[in-house]
């Protein structure tokens, strides 16, 4: 990203004669060090082409690179001079005014020309250029303007990263351990023998049985792997008000995939008089006529499930004796709104998910994301003796640099990113197939990202960081019927222990569900192992 423009700095009086030699050395000393600060190459920092003196001003062609940007370089050239030629000749800085500011930047991006500063864009060849309107003293300090320049780095990042999602490299795994992979699809039984029937798109009634596995693999897990841990319960709301999605960047970031809610208009129910005559003798209802009835959204429906985590701790300064904060929720589903690859319940509307999150100083989360790993690992590897694989993996966001390493040969996993969980899907294909394999679950480290918006302090000024871990209980159940099918001898032990708990519930059998003969007939086989 380069960005060039003309910086005029206008004084209360003309300069001197006298002057000129100071304004040389001011103008050599910029170059060499002052605009040089804070970049490792000169390029990145800001440089003034050359100048000219009119009067009361001097006007500079300025050159700047990403790291001194040019409200950076415009405020220290401004420093410079008031600081060095102010008490020497009596003379005062008036204003300063950035003009016909180009920002260059390699690749195509486009801007919302409504916003404010800027003035033009215009691609030319590989290059985009982004013109901004006039700017002085007041604008260049303005949030608004800083906001600006951080959305078009990101911009610049998002084309670097050249439209991938994330980053992914391969940390570990099991090898290969399925030698007779099952080829049924587990989507098609459950919904065959009528244990999960489909309500709207992505969206499930899970019947008693299969709650019954669903809860059985929770309690497992929470016993493996989060309660020796010492995490503990908590209840999170499931329907989030806008601003928080602002400040944990899931608005800007995923607004395409959420789901959000309005409230009515208004509680006076003579007011819908109209529309419930409508229904009454329509017998429909119009989406359209209802939204007129409803205020436009104000809340976003579970996304991270994390969100309210941050939230809470939004504002308070916590000190050594409650760190680290680890608590899990279960409390209810996820949305979003995935609208390519639905399928079955292994890519779904509304989810369920036991949400594990954590608060400290960054070696205790770093710590605590260490054991919960290795306790992954067991769960997946021992306990359900499955075949996974475990990856690092960058979403473009994260990366700093900007440029992503291809030959990265070794990776330091105790910095802020994310590691996904994956289990092969025989049904779906070959294990050397990347889109055979499904991510169950993951785990971040978060750095600052959500301490700082939400200003969570230590009393002691110390940095604190988050992580959080999601396990999705369709996706791990999902995983386990994929690979072992609905033949209890082939489930592991430990499974079975706590599916044997309690008693199995009935499933659903009418003379009208489950609708065909032979889902009838795979029920009766599959139910007659749930005996005991
Ligand atoms: P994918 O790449 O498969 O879309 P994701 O990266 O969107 O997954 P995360 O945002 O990391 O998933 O969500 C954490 C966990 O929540 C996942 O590991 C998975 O267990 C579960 N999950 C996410 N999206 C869905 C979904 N649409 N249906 C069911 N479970 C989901
Ligand atoms: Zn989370
Ligand atoms: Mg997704």
């Amino acid at each position: 990203m380069i960005f060039v423009g003309t910086l005029e700095i206008v004084f209360n009086k003309p300069l001197s004669n006298e002057m000129l030699k100071d304004v040389e050395n001011l103008v050599e000393f910029l170059n060499r060090d002052y605009l040089k600060r804070g970049a490792k190459r000169p390029e990145d920092a800001a440089t003034i082409k050359e100048y000219s003196i009119s009067s009361n001003i001097i006007s500079m062609r300025i050159e700047t690179g990403s790291r001194v940007r040019p409200d950076e370089a415009s405020l220290r050239i401004k420093n410079a001079f008031a600081n060095n030629l102010g008490p020497k000749y009596k003379i005062g800085v008036r204003d300063i005014i950035l003009k016909n500011v180009k920002i260059v930047i390699e690749g195509k991006i486009s801007i919302s020309l409504k916003l404010p500063f800027i003035r033009n864009i215009s691609v030319e060849g590989d290059k985009s250029v982004i013109e901004l309107s006039e700017l002085h003293e007041e604008d260049l300090k303005k949030p608004l303007f800083l906001r600006l320049l951080r959305l078009i780095e990101e911009k610049e990042k998002r084309i670097k990263w050249g439209g991938k999602a994330e980053h992914w490299i391969l940390i570990k795994s099991s090898g290969a351990k399925i030698e007779k992979p099952v080829v049924e699809d587990p989507n098609k039984i459950l919904e065959d023998i009528g244990w999960i029937k489909r309500m709207s798109i992505g969206q499930w009634l899970y019947t008693p049985p299969i709650t019954h596995l669903l809860n059985a693999l929770k309690k497992l897990f929470l016993d493996e792997v989060v309660k020796p841990l010492g995490f503990q319960e908590a209840v999170f709301p499931k329907m989030y008000p806008l601003e928080v999605g602002l400040k944990t960047g899931h608005l800007r970031g995923v607004i395409n995939s959420m789901v959000f809610a309005s409230l009515p208009r208004s509680y006076d129910i003579s007011e819908y008089e109209e529309l419930i005559d409508s229904m009454y003798v329509m017998d429909e209802v119009e989406p359209q006529e209802l939204q007129k009835y409803l205020r436009p959204p104000s809340y976003f429906l579970c996304f991270a499930q994390c969100e309210p985590f941050y939230w809470f701790f939004e504002n308070e300064i916590v000190d050594d004796s409650i760190l680290p904060v680890k608590w899990f929720d279960m409390s209810g589903p996820s949305f979003r709104w995935e609208s390519g690859g639905i399928h079955g319940i292994e890519r779904v509307i509304e989810f369920h998910r036991i949400e594990i999150v954590w608060l400290g100083k960054p070696e205790q989360v770093i710590d605590i994301r260490n054991k919960l790993l290795e306790n992954y690992e067991k769960f997946m590897d021992k306990v359900l003796d499955l075949e996974w694989r475990m990856a690092w993996v960058t979403p473009w966001f994260y990366e700093q640099s900007g440029v992503v390493e291809e030959e990265q040969r070794e990776i330091n996993i105790n910095v802020p990113g994310t590691i996904d969980f994956e289990a092969w899907l025989p049904y779906k294909g070959p294990r050397e197939d990347n889109k055979n394999w499904l991510e169950i679950g993951n785990i971040s480290i978060h750095g600052t990202k959500f301490t700082e918006p939400f200003r969570i302090k230590h009393n002691k000024g110390e940095t604190l960081w988050t992580g959080c871990s999601g396990f999705g209980s369709e996706r791990w159940l999902l995983a386990l019927l994929a690979q072992k099918g609905f033949d209890i001898d082939k489930w592991p032990k430990k499974f079975v222990e706590y599916v044997k708990e309690t008693p199995f519930p009935q499933s659903i059998y009418t003379v009208s569900y489950p609708k065909t003969k032979e889902g009838k007939q795979l029920l009766e086989k599959i139910i007659s192992q749930f005996k005991w």
